[in-house]
């Protein structure tokens, strides 16, 4: 039997599968490897497809250097927009709009190092405000909070938390230098501790490894994490990524695959980048992944709710709420 073949049936009996295994799926035959996910995702998570939107809440000018990133003050890019935390009206009428689209889950992400303790009561406000108005989960990105701002987010009817690892720790350094990877693990644990969900993937095309991508997740997985968003990296002219080679459609099904084996039962979301896809990411839902950001994205635009319901519908999917 294949490594993906035999690897397959262990963990559809239950057996996670480690970092030495995981590695060994990079050589394995792409087919091959792609129809053992798509039976793990079908065994583990159904039909399931889980469908966020993001809204950028608060806009540029960021003093992290994260290397990939249009809003950091670090780089100069086409990305001159700025703005403080929207107020409570903007944030919650898109939240409306996008559950009357059938939208199921609604991140609100913001610039900067972390939300100060009064943008967080700001942001408490606008999401009782949603959850009062619609039956719409709220996630939130506001980068490094503290346990006590976490449950105060929790309080106010937050459900999940989205910070991404990014890559894995050895490799995180040459991504960002204003925060440290240590830093991300423990904003994710103080989340969980707060009672919230935890969603965090990473970038892909940043220059690492597949050794990274597997120890990435396998951070992640020991944090509890069952959302993990997959970006591909889009260069964005004046950032120190600006000449990176895009990955094609292929690796990134490699990537969600391979991911598929390592959290079966997670949602395995494809993020930024997707539009640079030729098929909007159809190949990767038949290689492991189930969930996806629909509409825009923080500075680059995506592809719309309606379109996504189309191809979710054609891909015998039903947009859901998953696991968490
Ligand atoms: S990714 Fe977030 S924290 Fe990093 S520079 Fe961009 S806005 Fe700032």
């Amino acid at each position: 039997m294949s490594t993906a073949g035999e690897l397959k049936e262990r963990v559809l009996a239950g057996e996670r599968i480690g970092r030495e295994e995981a590695l060994r799926l990079q050589e394995e035959p792409l087919e091959e490897l792609t129809a053992a996910a798509d039976e793990i995702r079908a065994h583990f998570c159904g039909n399931m497809f889980d469908m966020c939107t993001i809204i950028n809440g608060k806009c540029g000018k960021c003093s992290e250097d994260c290397r990939y990133c249009a809003q950091s003050i670090h780089y100069h890019t086409a990305c001159e927009e700025s703005y403080l935390l929207l107020p409570t009206g903007q944030l919650a009428d898109q939240a409306k709009k996008n559950f009357e689209r059938g939208v199921l889950r609604y991140s609100i992400v913001t610039s900067g190092r972390a939300l100060s303790d009064r943008e967080v009561d700001q942001a408490c406000e606008a999401i009782r405000a949603i959850r009062r108005e619609t039956g719409i989960q709220v996630c939130v990105s506001f980068g490094l909070l503290k346990e006590g701002q976490f449950r105060r987010l929790a309080e106010a009817g937050a459900s999940c938390v989205h910070c991404n690892l990014e890559s894995s720790e050895r490799f995180f350094p040459q991504v960002c230098t204003t925060h440290t990877y240590a830093e991300k693990v423990e904003t994710l644990k103080a989340a969980k501790r707060a009672g919230l969900s935890i969603c965090s993937g990473g970038i892909m095309g940043l220059g690492e490894t597949m050794e990274d991508r597997i120890d990435m997740v396998l951070t992640a997985r020991e944090l509890g994490v069952k959302s993990v968003p997959v970006n591909l990296l889009n260069p964005i002219p004046g950032t120190p990524f600006e000449k990176n080679r895009i990955l094609t459609n292929e690796e990134l099904c490699r990537i969600t695959a391979i991911f598929r084996f390592l959290i079966p039962d997670g949602m395995i979301r494809l993020a930024g980048g997707r539009g640079l896809l030729g098929d909007k990411g159809e190949k990767c839902f038949r290689s492991g992944a189930n969930a996806a950001i629909s509409g825009d994205m923080l500075t680059t635009a995506g592809i719309t709710v309606e379109t996504d319901m189309e191809l979710t519908k054609k891909l015998g999917y039903e947009v859901k709420l998953g696991n968490e």
